[in-house]
């Protein structure tokens, strides 16, 4: 079902999950548990990223036929269009066509940190050229990415948007966010779409803290900003204990989540960086509040 008729139907919010093709087999086997894990809970769909260059053409691919034909979920395929050729794009989306995936997030990707990858000189240079290339080619119920806080690469604020909604305008029919600790961040970005005419549903994403580590290296990569409240929570902890901050980062997401659903958020779009614990703990206290 394409996700639009779904938020317009299913009369409760949505959540979902963001899952990436493992690399390892150790890491497909913890991938497979997790997804029995999270499937359990009959989310309303998954997403499954796509590497820039095509990197992951091959992993994403079989990720999203298990997760569409052996588990019957929903699935929201990402698509990124750094480096490829029109050729290359048109290939992998009759792929996902033939498939049957009605749902595609449009995004640009970013150039490889690694390696030595040659962008091919057709590429697209922006997310709004890949909406503009694929709608008039296929049907599919088209996203786009955002960022609350703005994109890291962002002129501006007010030009980033301007960006955004372009890539409305040329076909994306719903968005989905970059995740931010603090709602606020959130609140303001939706009130500034609304101001300037984007009227598709804006899908919250939520990164739950799975350590500090991480979440201090892909803060720093997006540009999320981590709050004050979010520091002074984890430094009340005991320092290293895993379980607490495990527990602590659920209640975090819980809290943020109940105040963006209870605002009437389309959904909750969680980053599960292919781990199960903290996604089955917030969803279940969620449904146990009666929020989704
Ligand atoms: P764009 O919309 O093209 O914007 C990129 C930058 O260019 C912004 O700073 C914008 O302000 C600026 N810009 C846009 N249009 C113009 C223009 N016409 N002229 C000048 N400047 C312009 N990455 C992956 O590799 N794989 C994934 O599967 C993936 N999925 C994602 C899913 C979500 C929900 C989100 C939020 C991000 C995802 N990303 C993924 C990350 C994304 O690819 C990067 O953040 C990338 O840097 C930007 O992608 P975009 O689609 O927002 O790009």
């Amino acid at each position: 079902m394409k996700l639009t008729e779904l938020w317009a139907t299913k009369g409760k919010p949505t959540f979902s999950f963001e899952l990436f093709p493992a690399r390892t087999e150790k890491a497909a086997a913890n991938l497979d548990k997790a997804i029995e894990k999270l499937a359990a809970l009959e989310p309303d769909f998954v997403s499954v990223t796509f590497g820039a260059g095509g990197s992951t053409r091959e992993g994403s691919y079989q990720l999203v036929e298990k997760l569409k034909n052996e588990k019957g979920l929903e699935v929201l395929t990402y698509f990124t269009c750094y480096g490829l050729s029109p050729d290359a794009i048109i290939s992998v989306l009759d792929d996902y066509q033939a498939l049957e995936i009605e749902n595609v997030l449009a995004a640009r990707g970013d150039e490889p940190r690694e390696g030595d990858f040659e962008p091919h000189p057709e590429s697209l240079p922006y997310a709004s050229d890949l909406i503009a290339f694929i709608r008039p080619k296929y049907d599919f119920c088209l996203g786009a990415a955002a960022y609350p806080e703005g994109h890291i690469e962002a002129i501006s604020l007010e030009k980033d948007l301007e960006f955004l909604k372009l890539k409305v305008d040329l076909g994306a029919d719903f968005i989905i966010t970059n995740y931010c600790y603090d709602n606020r961040y959130f609140f303001e970005f939706s009130e500034r779409c609304r101001a300037i005419g984007i009227d598709v549903p804006i899908l919250p994403g939520v990164m739950p803290i799975y350590s500090i580590k991480m979440m201090n290296i892909l803060a720093g990569i997006c540009g999320a900003t981590i709050t004050e409240e979010l520091n002074d929570g984890i430094a009340a902890l005991p320092e290293g204990n895993t379980e607490a901050l495990a527990d602590f980062g659920i209640e975090f997401a819980v809290r943020q989540c109940t105040e963006l659903l209870e605002a009437g958020v389309p959904g909750i779009h969680i980053y599960t960086m292919d781990r199960s614990k903290a996604s089955v703990g917030i969803v279940t206290q969620l449904k146990e509040k009666g929020l989704l």
